[in-house]
């Protein structure tokens, strides 16, 4: 994947990253990538495809496209899709073409998608993918979270609680884990493993030419 010029870093050219959020549902990771999409230069979100219903808060194209079961079906069939799951009865699904077009001009893309997703990224594109788990603090919490975000039917949350008990031993497949607790602190280790990630010698092939300027 080709290089970017980052602005922290003295426009020395680096690689993308793909940062891959994944948690049990409730747990925060939409909230955590609003807060780093808003507060963090260089990274766009990964729009997944879903057959999910739309929630009120949510705009279609933003958040998600919203396509019905066949339209799902088809263009999976086709290849336009790196990776696809049913989570929670829908299918979920990350579109090839915006992932391309970032990686090519070297941006980096962060992904809020599920443990079985996260597994197929990693499987194949292990060194430009960064990924993390986020935990609540407790279950009783995670429950009121869903109850408080008040987006799903009350059948929809206890399905996503039964999950959660699915899900939660996944974070051991990833490269960081961070519990959800206090939201700002969540977010600050999140965003300090995304500026850690970046500086990594191997992510920067344009440290080779800093250095001969340096040296000159
Ligand atoms: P997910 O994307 O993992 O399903 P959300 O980001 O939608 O979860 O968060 C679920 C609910 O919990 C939302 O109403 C959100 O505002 C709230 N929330 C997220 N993080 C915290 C936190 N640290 N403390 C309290 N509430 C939180
Ligand atoms: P929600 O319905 O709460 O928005 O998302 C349910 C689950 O699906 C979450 O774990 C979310 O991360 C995951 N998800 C969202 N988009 C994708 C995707 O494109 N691929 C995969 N594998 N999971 C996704």
């Amino acid at each position: 994947m080709r290089a970017s010029s980052d602005g922290i870093n003295h426009a020395i050219e680096r690689r993308g990253i793909m940062l891959v959020l994944s948690s049990p549902s409730g747990a925060g990771k939409s909230t955590i990538s609003r807060l780093l999409l808003e507060n963090v230069a260089n990274i766009e979100l990964s729009v997944s495809m879903t057959t999910r219903p739309r929630r009120g808060s949510e705009i279609d194209g933003i958040h998600y496209h919203f396509v019905s079961r066949r339209e799902f079906e088809r263009l999976r069939d086709s290849d336009a899709l790196v990776e696809w799951a049913e989570v929670h009865g829908n299918l979920y699904g990350t579109p090839r073409d915006p992932l391309e077009g970032a990686m090519a001009a070297g941006r980096d893309m962060l992904f809020d998608i599920d443990w079985q997703g996260g597994r197929q990224l990693m499987d194949r594109a292990r060194t430009d993918v960064v990924s993390v788990f986020i935990l609540p603090p407790s279950m009783t919490e995670l429950k009121e979270r869903l109850r408080r975000r008040a987006e799903d039917t009350p059948e929809a949350i206890d399905r996503r609680l039964a999950n959660a008990l699915v899900e939660i031993p996944h974070w051991r497949d990833y490269d960081f884990v961070v519990v959800n607790d206090d939201l700002d602190r969540a977010f600050h280790q999140v965003e300090a493993i995304l500026t850690a990630e970046r500086l990594r010698r191997d992510r920067r092939p344009g440290l080779f030419d800093f250095e001969e300027k340096l040296l000159k």
